[in-house]
């Protein structure tokens, strides 16, 4: 595989609290499809077992300098891709 070009190498944490997404990423993720109206997420290639699994993860993001929920992180035009565990995140100013 080719190393992808990016900045950051973002550790992924978990926590077993309750984490909320913001509203306007939800409304985000309405607009281009990814969560339906009852506020269910849909993403491609990603099986509910692993959309669990992402609710209680978490990055503590470079760019946004606080934590940000894993799902909001995988939507981000920043995101490359997850590798063991790490996010390999383009650190563009947003
Ligand atoms: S991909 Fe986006 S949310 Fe994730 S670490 Fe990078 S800037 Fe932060």
């Amino acid at each position: 595989m080719d190393e992808l070009e990016h900045k950051y190498e973002v550790e992924i944490k978990t926590t077993e609290e309750r984490q909320k997404i913001p509203d306007k990423v939800k409304e985000e993720l309405r607009e281009s499809g990814m969560m339906d109206e009852k506020g269910k997420l849909k993403l491609k290639g990603v099986s509910p077992k692993m959309l669990k699994k992402m609710k209680q993860e978490y990055v503590d993001c470079p760019v946004f300098k606080e934590n940000i929920h894993f799902v909001q992180c995988f939507v981000c035009p920043n995101f490359q891709s997850r590798v063991t565990g790490k996010v390999l995140c383009k650190g563009d100013k947003l």
